[in-house]
């Protein structure tokens, strides 16, 4: 029996359910603004504040991913269709206005 590939990135659409990305970032112990995409649009995450300290490679492609002290290289995105948010966690840390990780981690 063929096993369905499972990943998190994909050819343009996510490869992956609205449950499954919840599950994703509840397991990663992840809140909003980790999610990142390769120059090629492919998603990776960033673990601990959310910001860009160190630089790596797509799995994907082999494109640049990643940064410096906070700042994601500049041929990289924000992937706002996994969660929502459109800036890094990093500086929605700087703005508590900007979002409340109790209505997102919240019960559904
Ligand atoms: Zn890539």
């Amino acid at each position: 029996m063929k096993k369905a590939k499972k990943e998190i990135v994909g050819d343009g659409g996510l490869g992956v359910s609205e449950a499954e990305k919840v599950d994703i970032m509840k397991a990663m112990n992840f809140s909003q603004g980790h999610w990142y995409k390769c120059p090629n649009g492919h998603i990776y995450a960033i673990g601990e504040c959310g910001g860009a300290m160190q630089e790596s490679k797509c799995n994907e492609c082999g494109a640049k991913i990643g940064g410096h002290s906070h700042s994601l290289n500049a041929t990289n995105s924000v992937a706002t269709e996994m969660d929502g948010s459109r800036h890094g966690a990093y500086t929605l840390a700087q703005d508590p206005n900007n979002f409340d990780p109790r209505d997102w981690m919240g019960d559904h």
